[in-house]
């Protein structure tokens, strides 16, 4: 894919400055009477890996939702880039998600769910069958199932499932991937194993990413940058090690501090 060459953004961290890829601009959503985000504001670099991390309940999916225009907000923006997309519909975003439960189309082979959303597009968007055939060939190479285009879901363990969706997410080349605990139902081994594999892939690709997680573990491991979400509010950003080191608050402390 196009993507492959473009560089890591693992030490953006460090010492890059990249551009704002997504920006959240003071969001806030009540559902029914209960508000579930309270004015958040957060800037998601370029090619960066964003780990949206905290408890059960905190809004984190609800946050992730928002941005991929699943939600409507009750007050704030998203803007991708200068541009505004609040009003856009989840189509108009090219937003690419992998939710736990979001299911592959069963009755499509690895390939065709790979390619759906290149094939769903407009005749004048759509990429020539050769094109397409070689974009699913080289997602294939990249999620390491080369081989597997013409098997069927019910062919592939989970783990090599939530691959193929990765893999489907991917191939319209979205904004920004959207990654809500997509190994969440997987055992502890396999998603070790595809935690380490994600990073991989996205040195790889440097595509922009926010990974929805309440695992500490995982957050810190895979993530170029930490937010921490506490009851709809946003508590701190940073590198792992910067949370870790200068917890903002006692909350953070208390939430990172859980797990050691
Ligand atoms: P998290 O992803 O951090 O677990 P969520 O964004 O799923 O948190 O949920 C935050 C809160 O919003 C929870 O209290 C949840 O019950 C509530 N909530 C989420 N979606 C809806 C909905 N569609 N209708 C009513 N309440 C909702």
């Amino acid at each position: 894919m196009s993507g492959a060459s473009r560089a890591s953004s693992h030490t953006a961290g460090l010492t890059e400055r990249s551009s704002t890829a997504i920006r959240v601009e003071g969001i806030s959503k009540t559902f029914d009477t209960a508000a579930v985000l309270h004015d958040l504001s957060i800037d998601v670099r370029a090619g960066e890996l964003l780990g949206l991390l905290g408890p059960s309940g905190s809004g984190k999916t609800t946050l992730l939702r928002i941005i991929a225009g699943l939600d409507a907000p009750d007050r704030g923006r998203i803007l991708f880039g200068d541009d505004d997309a609040t009003g856009l519909a989840v189509q108009e975003r090219a937003v690419g998600f992998v939710f736990q439960h979001y299911a592959l189309f069963k009755h499509m082979s690895v390939a065709d769910n790979i390619a759906y959303g290149l094939n769903a597009r407009r005749r004048a968007e759509r990429p020539a069958r050769p094109e397409i055939k070689r974009r699913v060939g080289d997602l294939l190479d990249l999620i390491r199932l080369s081989g597997f285009g013409d098997r069927y879901p019910s062919q592939l363990s989970g783990g090599q499932r939530q691959r193929v969706a990765l893999a489907r997410a991917l191939a319209v080349e979205p904004r920004v991937l959207l990654l809500d605990e997509p190994f969440g139902a997987l055992d502890a081994q396999v998603r070790k194993d595809l935690r380490r594999w994600l990073r991989e892939i996205h040195d790889r690709t440097g595509q922009t990413t926010i990974f929805v997680t309440h695992d500490q573990d995982e957050a810190l491991e895979l993530s170029d940058r930490v937010a921490v979400l506490d009851r709809g509010r946003l508590e701190q950003v940073g590198t792992p090690d910067e949370v870790q080191e200068h917890p903002a608050s006692a909350t953070v402390m208390k939430f990172l501090g859980d797990h050691v």
